[in-house]
């Protein structure tokens, strides 16, 4: 059996582990020069800055296997690119991969199959920075290649193909998407409008508050904002476990939220016209602090551009050099046709956000997005495929009966009975303890003998009465 890996990031590593684990040999394809996807942030496809650190704490996101050698919470970049090095480095996964290699096209062949074609990588996605013992690297691509794979998995990541809104008018200052900010000295002696207040826009503010002459954050809908620490602990390791009952969390947690950082209305933020959960929270409160000092403003929704003047739909004005678009990213699978990942308006409609219906030899690894799933939740997504693909080499009767079951069953709601806002970006999320739930199921439905019998409702494998479907959300 012949499996590619498409990208060497914290998905495309949970792949090759969870592989090597059943004893499958992948070959591996990175574009960039080394592991780690967006944590290396001299990958020029990384959407990284240099003052960004993990937003979920360190035991919440590490891989269960592999514990962090760091005591920090809430480590930085670098030390994410290091412990993905040495990740890679504990279970021989680099060896698998080939470097400053970017796939191009996939393929379905002739008579089953998949057909890669790879190229060296073009020299705008060199690495800005590469180490010696990197650059001397071997394995890389000298020239296009074309391989069979029976299964390829796609870990190519989430956040790396920027979002960018129009508006009306004309911007005379610079027009820049977050994804081409590196470090705070950009910003220094500029009037600058971050448009969005997500995770990253305001960790850009609160950068840009010690840099820029002035500040002001434009918001077209109100937040949740999550402190760090609560009760003297991370704030997402609080409620290990299943928790509590959706209703009363999203009550409890809005409560506790408002003890500690106040109505966030208060500095200027709208009400949230939806409920805790139903958007990825904030987790940043410094951003509330320099409101509070006066350090930057909010702003409503741009209505247009002219020349550098930016008008919001308020009827106030505001002169900026730098329009900062906070406004996030958007999936893209640019080497594979629509069709084959049954693509539908935002987001391919994937059994578990992994495998089409046809499942036609693709598995995607990484297209999930969750408070708190931290990469273990990649991990386990990884295991599920290796599990299957064990399965069609050892019983293919098991890798057949999870067939029928995509094809014939409805598919797990994985909302966990959160209505998620409509936004393009919440079109792949999910709850966390849902997901992982029905992951877990769905491996000990596939390693189930094939004589055993199914197990009752409460163990069943079966979705519950909540159901998501393939032709619509
Ligand atoms: C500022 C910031 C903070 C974040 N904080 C957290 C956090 O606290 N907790 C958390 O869980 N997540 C966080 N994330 C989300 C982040 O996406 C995940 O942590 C993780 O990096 C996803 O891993 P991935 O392997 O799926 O994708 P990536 O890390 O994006 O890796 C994808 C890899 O695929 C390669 N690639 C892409 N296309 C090709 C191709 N055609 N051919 C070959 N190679 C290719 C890329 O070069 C890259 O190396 C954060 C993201 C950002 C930007």
């Amino acid at each position: 059996m012949t499996v590619a890996i498409i990208g060497a990031g914290p998905s495309g590593l949970a792949a090759a582990r969870a592989l090597q684990r059943v004893g499958i040999r992948a070959d591996g394809y990175e574009a960039g020069h080394g592991v780690g996807g967006l944590w290396d942030i001299s990958n020029p496809r990384s959407t990284m800055y240099s003052s960004a650190h993990l937003i979920s704490s360190r035991t919440t996101t590490q891989f269960s296997e592999f514990p962090m050698r760091s005591g920090v919470d809430y480590p930085g970049h670098a030390a994410m690119r290091q412990y993905f090095a040495d990740y890679a480095a504990e279970f021989a996964l680099t060896e698998l991969f080939r470097f400053r290699t970017e796939v191009t096209r996939l393929h379905p062949a002739t008579g089953g199959g998949w057909e890669l074609t790879a190229r060296p990588a073009p020299a705008g996605q060199q690495a800005r920075e590469v180490p010696a013992r990197e650059a001397a690297a071997p394995d890389t691509a000298a020239e296009p290649v074309t391989r069979h794979y029976d299964h390829v998995v796609i870990a190519n990541g989430t956040l790396a193909e920027p979002n960018i809104p129009t508006f009306p008018g004309d911007f005379s200052g610079e027009l820049r998407h977050t994804s081409r900010y590196k470090h705070a000295s950009e910003l220094a002696g500029k009037r600058v409008l971050i448009v969005g207040a997500g995770n990253s826009g305001c960790d850009i503010a609160v950068d840009a508050v010690h840099h820029a002459t002035a500040v002001d954050l434009s918001v077209r809908r109100g937040y949740y904002f999550v402190p760090r620490y609560l009760f003297g602990r991370p704030s997402d390791t609080l409620n290990r476990g299943k928790g509590l009952p959706r209703p009363i969390k999203q009550l409890v947690d809005k409560w506790v939220l408002r003890a500690f950082t106040g109505n966030p209305a208060r500095f200027g933020f709208p009400e949230p016209q939806y409920r805790i959960y139903e958007s990825h929270p904030v987790v940043n409160t410094t951003v509330l602090s320099h409101l509070g000092q006066g350090d930057l403003q909010v702003r409503p929704d741009i209505d247009h551009f002219d020349g550098s003047t930016v008008h919001f739909t308020d009827g106030s004005t505001g002169d900026y050099d730098l329009v900062l678009l906070a406004t996030g990213y958007r999936l893209d699978y640019p080497f594979v046709d629509r069709a084959e990942l049954n693509w539908h308006s935002a987001a391919p409609e994937l059994f578990l956000n992994m495998v089409p219906p046809q499942v036609n030899g693709l598995f995607v690894v990484g297209m999930v997005e969750a408070s708190g799933l931290g990469w273990q939740g990649r991990y386990e997504q990884a295991e599920l495929v290796a599990a299957y693909l064990a399965a069609e080499r050892d019983d293919p009767g098991r890798a057949e009966r999870m067939r029928a079951r995509i094809a014939a069953e409805p598919w797990p709601d994985l909302t966990g009975g959160y209505r998620y806002l409509g936004l393009d970006r919440m079109s792949y999320y999910v709850d966390k303890h849902t997901y992982r739930t029905a992951l877990r199921r769905e491996l000990e439905a596939l390693q189930r003998p094939l004589d055993a019998r199914p197990p009752g409702r409460d163990g069943s494998t079966r979705a519950s009465s909540a159901v998501g479907s393939r032709d619509g959300r």
